[in-house]
């Protein structure tokens, strides 16, 4: 079984799309949209949804004022200011802690240190994940509450879902749409994948980006090619970037240009294969097939080592 992770150094690349493409030609894949925080894949895939699940990604301390006896020390204790004197009076005290959960990071020490044992830790409800059908095979998917953390333990999960269902429906191939930058959340993307492939734009900001994620990948030593998406919308910067992919060693696996036909699609609830046959979905499958034939290449040589 092969992973193919496709990242980009921020959001609004296009890359959403080219995973949407790449499902689409192979139709063979499970797909698994690990951009939780801005999940969009599905908004083209249109999946239906078989399994819901909840998300915790961590645990939420709050007090049982009926316990309480006022005493401070979770404040005390508390480096986030989340406890506050203002619950409602009990049989003993005529005023009780509260925890305020927006402040509470869930550290547990307030826990440890209550003396009546009046402060419940329990997991949080972070966001849902799912186990959907969508035209172009399995998809696993996930809905992050809104300013919810943790979003790196929830990638990983997705991806250890789709490695269990590529396993159980025999699949060989698993295409990731990965978390953008290069925080925790595309760590968690892309650590133990068979290849990363980074899709730039052709802005100063994006060959920054592109060389941040570069050092990311070349430090997990993944596997990384580069494509460039929209060149055309400033030549000059698509070339150096194709000049330094290739002084860095890296794979140049091709350029593709702009074209309106990917808006059109998406709002079409489609993918760029499916909508158009031109010179852009040419590059697509020019690109997807250098893809596969370096995954195949790679899974040749794990048989014969
Ligand atoms: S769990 Fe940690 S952060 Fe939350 S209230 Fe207790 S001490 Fe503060
Ligand atoms: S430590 Fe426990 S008993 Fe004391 S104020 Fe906090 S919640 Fe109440």
């Amino acid at each position: 079984m092969k992973e193919l992770v496709v990242i980009s150094g921020k959001g609004g690349t296009g890359k959403t799309s080219i995973v949407a493409a790449f499902a689409a030609l192979t139709r063979d894949a499970v797909i698994a949209d690990c951009d939780v925080d801005a999940a969009d894949l599905h908004l083209i895939l249109e999946p239906n949804i078989k399994q819901t699940y909840d998300f915790s990604g961590g645990k939420l301390a709050s007090v049982d004022t009926k316990k309480c006896i006022g005493c401070g020390q979770c404040e005390n204790v508390c480096n986030f200011g989340a406890p506050a004197f203002n619950g409602p009076a009990n049989e003993t005290v005529e005023k009780t802690y509260t925890i305020d959960p927006i402040a509470c990071e869930g550290c547990g020490v307030c826990v440890e240190f209550c003396p009546v044992d009046a402060i419940k830790f329990e997991d949080t409800v972070n966001g849902q994940w799912f186990v959907s059908e969508s035209r172009f095979g399995p998809f696993i998917h996930a809905r992050l509450g809104i300013a919810e953390e943790n979003s790196g333990k929830l990638v990983t999960l997705i991806r250890k879902q789709a490695k269990i269902i590529a396993k159980n429906k025999n699949k060989n191939l698993i295409i990731v749409d990965g978390s953008p930058g290069i925080g925790c959340p595309v760590i968690a993307s892309i650590s133990g994948a068979d290849m990363v492939l980074v899709v730039t734009e052709p802005t100063i900001s994006g060959r920054h980006d592109l060389n941040r994620v570069v050092e990311l990948t070349n430090h997990f030593k993944i596997p990384t090619a580069v494509c460039i998406n929209k060149y055309d919308i400033n030549t000059k910067i698509a070339e150096d970037i194709e000049k330094e992919t290739k002084e860095k060693k890296l794979k140049f696996l091709g350029k593709i240009p702009y074209d309106i036909a990917i808006t059109k699609a998406q709002i079409k609830a489609k993918s760029i294969i499916e909508y158009s046959d031109n010179h852009l979905t040419k590059q697509i499958i020019s690109l997807w097939k250098k893809i596969t034939k370096f995954l195949n290449a790679k899974a040749q040589k794990n048989d014969t080592d």
